[in-house]
């Protein structure tokens, strides 16, 4: 058992350092992290190199979320590698289970096909679960209520660079409401009908389609068809209130009735990048280029020398311009 070396215990309770630290950054903002228990220790390989490279000068806290209980282990060692305050909440059931008038026969058939197909994650259930929760629901979880801003944080991410800023009063202070640091093209085969889907929504609510979009970056043939060009979304710092806006509300609730996270296999990605694409201003999409990232198996790490005199990444590994990324198509 975990014994408390850290914190002196009073009265018989281990003082976990979390809770009692102040926030020095300051936005309305926190790191949000679904996660599983068994990914507890790959997560704490991540939590270091935040807290070493950012969050042990701001202090930001916490959001862990599950769709079962955390187990005491994984309170105890996440909370004890920051002095920052972290939360722990339980997804409710509505916003982590398949709909009604879904038809399962359906789905399981489908995810036969995909499996045959070997499309990645093709016959998951619990994948289908994740992604509908992080295009629909993690910002409406209770705990991420007083907050404006999030930081989207994955077990086993790399983060390669001092960051001497705050990114979250960056957002703020330029009005930018999404960032990221890797782009990439979807897998067909996960979104046959998205893109119907989306010009469906676009002729019928033309009023949310913002004038000044970012629609070059999703089309090359100006809305015809995508182009499976999206943000990738295991990293995000962005703006909680462009995901609670009503047009975000509306589009998800729209595609959501379609089934396809169901009957195919939609991913938060395209859904958020979609959305970012056409409801916000080009301004409004950030491109971090000073925080060097890796989810396996691509990386952004910056080129500029005076960048890298605070990373320790090799930018020739940088996905940024090689074939697959779209990062060329968003950066002018
Ligand atoms: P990938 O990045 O697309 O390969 O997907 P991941 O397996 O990394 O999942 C994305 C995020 O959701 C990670 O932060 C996972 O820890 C989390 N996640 C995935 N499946 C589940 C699940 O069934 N339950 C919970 N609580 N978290 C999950
Ligand atoms: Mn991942």
């Amino acid at each position: 058992p975990w014994t408390g070396l850290l914190e002196p215990e009073i009265n018989g309770e281990v003082l976990i350092p979390s809770q009692h630290a102040k926030q020095i950054g300051k936005a309305k903002a926190c790191f949000v992290i679904l996660i599983r228990n068994h990914d507890l220790h790959e997560f704490r390989w991540t939590m270091r190199q935040l807290e070493d490279r950012f969050n042990k000068k701001y202090n930001y806290p916490y959001v862990f979320l599950n769709d079962v209980p955390f187990t005491e282990e994984f309170k105890k060692l996440s909370s004890a590698l920051t002095n920052a305050k972290t939360e722990y909440g339980l997804i409710p059931t509505e916003h982590w289970s398949v709909p009604k008038d879904i038809d399962m026969d359906l789905v399981n058939k489908n995810m036969a096909k995909m499996k045959e197909e070997d499309v990645i994650y093709g016959d998951s259930l619990p994948y289908r679960h994740m992604c509908r929760f992080e295009s629909g629901f993690f910002y409406r979880h209770e705990l991420l209520d007083k907050y404006d801003f999030y930081w989207r944080v994955e077990p086993g991410v790399q983060f390669f660079c001092d960051i001497d800023f705050d990114p979250f009063m960056y957002l703020k202070e330029n009005d930018i409401k999404y960032t990221f640091t890797v782009s990439l093209y979807e897998y067909q085969k996960t979104i046959p009908t998205l893109w119907d889907s989306v010009k469906e929504f676009m002729k019928k609510y033309p009023q949310y389609i913002e004038k000044d979009n970012s629609i070059e970056f999703i089309s090359d043939d100006n809305g015809e068809t995508y182009n499976l060009c999206h943000f990738w979304s295991n990293f995000e710092i962005a703006d909680l209130n462009f995901l609670r806006s009503e047009a975000y509300m509306k589009f998800f609730d729209f595609l959501d009735k379609k089934g396809g996270f169901f009957y195919e296999r939609w991913g938060d990605a395209p859904v958020h990048s979609i959305a970012a694409a056409l409801f916000l201003k080009k301004h409004q999409i950030h491109f971090f280029n000073e925080i060097g990232y890796k989810h396996d198996p691509f990386m952004h790490c910056p080129a500029e020398e005076t960048l890298q005199m605070k990373c320790h990444c090799d930018p020739d590994e940088s996905f940024d311009y090689k074939g697959y990324s779209c990062t060329g198509k968003f950066l002018p």
